[in-house]
């Protein structure tokens, strides 16, 4: 019980860092959409996410619900491309942390996000997207889990690596998949900003896992009762 407690003040910290990031970084990743797009992916993603941290505030229930709760609001609240693919593949995987948050659900999660994702945008590597991003992050995550051995906070902060990469990755790319699409080759020489955006976030995430892994956490400030999230060891026991 204390575990989902903490599960649970764990993921409002997580909402509460990405969305002073995204806020943060709002005119920036504006900056990177005006240059490829239409120069509104940074006040997409800010109204997003503080729709997702209203929608969410007091949310006790199941990690896996309130997850859900912010794919609905992003999704709801977010239009364009970034929107639906965000908020329907948060969504779609939130279903994941049924059993909680541990280093083999959070494996599923990101497999399945990165999944609908591509059901849903239908891109690839290579294309200058978002994906370019998640891929990477995403099979690093899971390799450095289930092959490396690695704890959960090394595995994330790999992953992020990983990711940073990939947003690097995209600088040169031409883009064929969404709005940057319309400009052939005068894309080519510009960060994409949904990669970026999600890199951010991933960020946060090591951020705050590294907050409540490590133990630093002031348990005033996000009313846990225990520093520490099960991980591998959890499945152990079974
Ligand atoms: P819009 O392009 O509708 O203005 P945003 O500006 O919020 O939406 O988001 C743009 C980002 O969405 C792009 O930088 C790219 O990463 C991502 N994106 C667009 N189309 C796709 C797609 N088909 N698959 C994956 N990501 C995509
Ligand atoms: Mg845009």
């Amino acid at each position: 019980m204390a575990d989902t407690d903490v599960q649970v003040a764990a993921l409002h910290a997580a909402l509460e860092n990405v969305a002073d990031r995204l806020a943060e970084e709002k005119t920036y990743l504006t900056d990177l959409d005006s240059a490829i797009g239409d120069a509104d992916h940074g006040a997409n993603m800010n109204r997003g996410f503080q729709t997702v941290l209203e929608q969410t505030a007091g949310m006790d229930g199941d990690p896996s619900e309130i997850v859900k709760a912010a794919g609905k609001a992003i999704l709801s609240e977010v239009g364009g491309a970034a929107g639906p693919l965000y908020g329907g593949s948060i969504m779609m995987a939130s279903g994941e942390l049924d059993e909680g948050i541990t280093a083999e659900t959070t494996v599923a999660f990101a497999e399945t996000y990165l999944e609908k994702l591509q059901d849903r945008g239908g891109a690839e590597v290579g294309q200058k997207t978002m994906v370019d991003a998640v891929t990477p992050a995403v099979h690093t995550y899971k390799k450095s889990i289930e092959q490396d051995d690695l704890p959960p906070l090394e595995a994330l902060a790999k992953a992020v690596d990983a990711a940073e990469r990939g947003v690097n990755f995209t600088v040169p790319l031409r883009a064929t998949k969404g709005r940057a699409s319309y400009l052939g080759w005068r894309s080519v020489g510009h960060q994409d900003p949904g990669a970026t955006s999600t890199l951010f976030i991933l960020e946060e995430l090591l951020k705050t896992a590294r907050e409540f892994l490590d133990g630093d956490l002031d348990p005033d400030t996000h009313d846990a009762t225990s520093p520490t999230i099960p991980d591998d060891g959890a499945d152990e026991e079974a």
